[in-house]
């Protein structure tokens, strides 16, 4: 059982709890973004039983009615096997969800899997007409080439400013650098978009920018933020503005936890301050 101060950033170990949260989460005006924790796995078998477990899923959200996509890590499918591994299951998936009117989003890992992951989306965006979405990152400078290029394309961009830590010949490194690119970013993605824009942050000036944005350009777009993370904020924006909210779930909840808490001070306090019951 994940314990109480875990299960701020999880929704549960299996998909029936989590399709129950985007349950409550729907009814306040929230939409929710699966995701199945798993990641780099170097042998087939793992990789495949996650991708049958995300086509369950996706026939899971259509039967309940509940307002969901999914998002899947290239590594948890296959990619650290091999290119045509992680292509074969990400292709299943986004067949039974396009067949199922759900959505799936493309995580983005480190840099070394940028292409690979580029243009299996590019494929399968044109497809299945936009039924596909893919996340780019605000730190890698060949970003902004990588966004013109998915411009044109049909299905959504997430914009984030990136988790991985990338050498300095290819990335941004200091943090006001990659909050100056964001805007950047953030800017072409309206200016140069249809619509599909996702703005994955947290930051409050980064959607300020975005609202900015929006009404010089009138480019729709989505808010994306992490379960447990500002969610009041969610909430409010939920009443002007589309707000889906990422929700990771499954048995392998620590890692995931784990790295929430020794990201933000806050969140450590306020671990702790439920172990000593404050
Ligand atoms: P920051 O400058 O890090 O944070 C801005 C403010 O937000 C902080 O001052 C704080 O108030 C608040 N905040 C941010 N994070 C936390 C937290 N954990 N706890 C408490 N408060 C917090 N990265 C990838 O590399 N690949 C992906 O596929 C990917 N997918 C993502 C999907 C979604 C929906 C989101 C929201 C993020 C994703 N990320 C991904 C992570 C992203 O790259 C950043 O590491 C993360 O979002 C933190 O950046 P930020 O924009 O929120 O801004």
């Amino acid at each position: 059982m994940i314990p109480p101060i875990a299960s701020n950033f999880v929704a549960g170990e299996d998909p029936e709890t989590a399709l129950e949260h985007v349950r409550e989460l729907n009814e306040r005006g929230v939409k929710g973004i699966l995701n199945l924790l798993g990641e780099h796995y170097h042998d087939r078998p793992p990789a495949d039983e996650d991708a049958d477990a995300y086509v369950a899923l996706v026939d899971a959200i259509d039967e309940s009615g509940v307002d969901a996509c999914v998002s899947v890590k290239p590594s948890q499918i296959g990619l650290d096997v091999g290119g045509e591994v992680f292509e074969e299951n990400l292709a299943r998936i986004v067949d039974r969800a396009s067949n199922r009117g759900v959505f799936v989003w493309v995580d983005m890992e480190d840099h070394t899997t940028t292409d690979v992951t580029l243009d299996a989306y590019e494929r399968l965006a044109r497809e299945t007409d936009g039924m596909v979405g893919v996340c780019t990152q605000a730190n890698l400078k060949r970003t902004g080439e990588d966004l013109k290029r998915l411009a044109p394309l049909p299905g959504k961009v997430r914009l984030v400013k990136g988790a991985y830590d990338e050498p300095r010949e290819i990335a941004y490194k200091k943090k006001s650098e990659v909050d100056r690119v964001y805007k950047e970013y953030l800017e072409l993605m309206f200016r140069e978009f249809e619509g599909g824009v996702a703005v994955g942050s947290h930051d409050p000036a980064m959607i300020d920018y975005a609202r900015d944005l929006h009404t010089e350009y009138g480019t729709d777009f989505e808010v994306q933020m992490l379960m447990g993370v500002r969610e009041s904020a969610q909430f409010e924006l939920a009443d002007e503005y589309e707000v889906w909210q990422y929700i990771p779930y499954g048995s392998k909840w620590f890692s995931y936890f784990y790295r929430r808490i020794r990201e933000r001070k806050e969140n450590a306090l306020f671990a702790l301050r439920a172990v000593v019951g404050n």
